[in-house]
Order: structure tokens, then C-alpha cells, then sequence
């Protein structure tokens, strides 16, 4: 097993510990509320069985454990579905500040129908798996988030990050230029390049991008038809000279995001006092895990930030009604005990959102844990839709 976790922070996860100041827990009954798009009502709502939270699939949320944890630092307010859907500018019948090229259709029910051209653009932001490292595989991502949202996805091509010397350059060819819908008289037949801001300790060998110079890079080259752009890298990133690190970040009116898994690699640890002192694994010596398991961990974990992430830029909040994917993570253990999956109240919302079918989601997702040997996640989706065909048995 990597060795992530440090005896020291186990010890002082044993107790509880209290909320931020003025956070009041939701009663059982209040999670069931915001489910449906109905606030105080005195009958109780009547879900349809896939929104049922019984059948022992969500849990509640739990008391914070260590100081460090979200809900002892942050008093969320919780985003019901009614709130969402009021809320949400992907749902609003005015047309997002988005490329004026974009079809807009405003009587549409959901981002499909309002939206037809709109897709999710992933960026890969250097090296990915290529087989011999503890990398994710981008195609997989891709593929995922395409399951998760059942929204078009697509490859941003033609942007590269290189290596000039001492500089990191993002590398930015004519083909991304002309997708982007610039003006002719802008684009001009050459290449653009970005320096982008680093720093790099050459004690420990770490290297780390700054994220401003990179958000600042993509942001005039959006392709006409995303909805909004991701580029995602497997180096670490900071924003503030002050940052430990930083996992990510979207601007642009959230259009433009970039997000770094390289945390997310089992295969080395951090010393709990300060993050930025990352230690390195050999994957040769008594650290080895079975064939393809840490693959697969540093791919489910990437699979988690990225929908996550996803779900906050299409609008949804953190999430205080159950255990669920879009609950909030103060540091990397917290976030490494999430589930991958969306409470009743959170799926609602995207089942409203992005127009789908929850059983064929769910079996798109099946079938996914299935080839990338995700057993828990496989295992839990197997049950819920047997629930889902069953009824509420209890
Ligand atoms: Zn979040
Ligand atoms: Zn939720």
C-alpha cells in the first residue's frame, strides 16, 4: 500500500471534531426535501425510485474528523435542486456570456436542447499515459467525463506544452487558432508561443506551473462551440508565490479551467506537514502493488476531481445532504474518502440538467468501472441499479 497517510495525522483523526461556526447538519428529512422542487411543503415529496436515497447507498454526512476537513472550515449553505435550477446559468433562458457563433435555443429543457453545438473541451497539457508510468490515460478521461454528464467531449487539438531550455512554453498552432473562431487579421498563419511563469526546487527536483500564465494563455483561444475548456497536466501547480501547491482552478467566467492530478499519483507520498515535500517512490522496491492497481487508483481519483470540478461549471455547489461526490475536500485524505458518486439531490439536478437516462448512465458507468477494474464503484453501481429495478424494498 502507498504509504500516504502518516501515524501522526491518523492519531488525530480518531476523534471528532466540531462544524465550522453556524453550520447546522440537514435532518434527514431536510436531505429529502431538497431532493424535489418543493421547499416547506407539509405532504411528503414522492421520488421516483432512482432518486430514492434509501437502499443503504448514500450515507449521511459525516461530522468532520480532523480540523483540516471541509465542514470544519467552511459553514456551506447546501444547494437544493429548487435552488439549482433557479440558480443555474446553464438552465436560464437568457443566453451565457458564450461565443456569439453559438446556436441558443431559449425554450429548450435542458443544456442539450438550449445549446446543440455546445460541447466540453479537454485539453491534454503535456505527458499522459504512455504505458510505463503511473500517468491516467487522457482518452479514458475524455471517455468518462462523456459517460458522467452524457455531454459531447472532445480533444482540444493542436495547443502543446514544451520544454525550451529553462522555460515551459505553451505552444498554440493555426488549427487551434482558426477552431477558436479569431478573426483571420488575429490569426496569422504562425505559431504563438507563451512563456509560462514556474519555480522549481532543485533540492527536491519539483517542479511547479503557475496557473494565471496558463489560464491567461487559453483564454482567447476557446473554441467556438465548448461550453467551456479544460486542460488538464500532470504537473503540479501554484497560483500564489505563497502556495503549497494548488489542484486548480477556472476563470473566465468559469469558462477556462486547469486541474493537476499530480497529487493523485499513488505512488508517492507527502510529508504531512508540507506538502510541497513530495517523496518520490520507486515503483521497483516493496512499494509495488499488484499489476495495474495503482493505475487504476490514480485513474479514479483523476476521474473524481475532474467531474467534480465539472459539476461546479455547470453550476452545482458543494453538496452538505449526503455523502456525494460534490462534497467539499479541505485536503487530499478527505478527498481520497469521497465517493464517486452523486447523491440523490445532485443527480437530480444533472439528470435535469443534461437531459439522460439514469439506468443507462448507470450501465454506461458499470461497464466502465468494469474495464478499468474499479471493483467498489463497480459493485456499487450493480446494486443501485438493481434497487432502481426492484423498487423501494424497504
Ligand atoms: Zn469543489
Ligand atoms: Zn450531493
Amino acid at each position: 500500500m502507498p504509504k500516504t497517510k502518516s501515524a501522526k495525522r491518523r492519531k488525530e483523526e480518531i476523534a471528532s471534531v466540531p462544524y465550522a461556526r453556524g453550520f447546522k447538519p440537514p435532518t434527514v428529512k431536510q436531505s429529502e426535501e431538497a431532493i424535489m422542487n418543493k421547499r416547506k411543503s407539509s405532504t411528503p415529496p414522492v421520488l421516483p425510485t432512482h432518486l430514492q436515497p434509501s437502499g443503504g447507498h448514500f450515507g449521511a454526512m459525516r461530522q468532520p474528523l480532523c480540523q483540516d476537513d471541509w465542514l470544519a472550515q467552511y459553514n456551506e449553505e447546501g444547494q437544493d435542486y429548487a435552488g439549482f435550477i433557479q440558480d443555474c446559468p446553464w438552465m436560464s433562458s437568457r443566453k451565457w456570456k458564450i461565443g456569439r457563433e453559438q446556436r441558443f435555443h431559449s425554450k429548450g429543457f435542458n443544456i442539450k436542447e438550449k445549446y446543440p453545438d455546445g460541447k466540453i473541451y479537454l485539453l491534454q497539457l503535456g505527458d499522459f499515459d504512455k504505458g510505463e508510468r503511473l500517468y491516467p490515460s487522457f482518452q479514458e478521461l475524455v471517455k468518462y467525463v462523456e459517460i458522467f454528464y452524457d455531454l459531447p467531449v472532445s480533444e482540444m487539438k493542436g495547443v502543446e506544452l514544451q520544454k525550451d531550455g529553462d522555460d515551459y512554453k505553451i505552444v498554440i498552432s493555426p488549427t487551434a487558432m482558426s477552431a477558436s473562431g479569431e478573426t483571420k487579421k488575429r490569426r496569422s498563419s504562425r505559431t504563438i508561443r507563451h512563456t509560462l511563469q514556474h519555480r522549481y526546487n532543485s533540492r527536491t527536483r519539483h517542479l511547479q506551473l503557475d496557473i494565471s500564465s496558463i489560464l491567461s494563455s487559453l483564454k482567447p483561444h476557446l473554441p467556438a462551440d465548448a461550453l467551456f475548456l479544460i486542460a488538464l497536466t500532470m504537473h503540479d501547480l501554484f497560483s500564489d508565490p505563497s502556495d503549497l501547491f494548488v489542484a486548480g482552478m477556472a476563470a473566465g467566467n468559469h469558462r477556462v479551467g486547469i486541474f493537476s492530478f499530480s497529487r493523485y499519483n499513488p505512488s508517492i507520498s507527502f510529508s504531512p506537514e508540507n506538502w510541497y515535500e513530495i517523496i518520490y517512490h520507486d515503483n521497483d522496491d516493496e512499494e509495488k502493488t499488484e499489476e495495474g492497481e495503482g493505475k487504476s487508483v490514480i485513474l479514479e481519483r483523476s476521474c473524481k476531481l475532474l467531474v467534480h470540478e465539472i459539476g461546479h461549471l455547470l453550476g452545482l455547489d458543494h453538496c452538505i445532504w449526503y455523502e456525494c461526490l460534490m462534497n467539499g475536500s479541505g485536503h487530499l485524505e478527505e478527498d481520497f474518502r469521497q465517493p464517486m458518486f452523486l447523491c440523490p439531490v445532485d443527480l437530480h439536478k444533472v439528470e435535469t440538467l443534461c437531459g439522460f437516462d439514469v439506468v443507462s448512465r448507470y450501465e454506461r458507468l458499470r461497464e466502465f468501472f468494469k474495464r478499468h477494474k474499479m471493483r467498489k464503484e463497480e459493485t456499487w453501481v450493480q446494486g443501485r441499479l438493481e434497487f432502481i429495478k426492484n423498487g423501494n424494498s424497504k
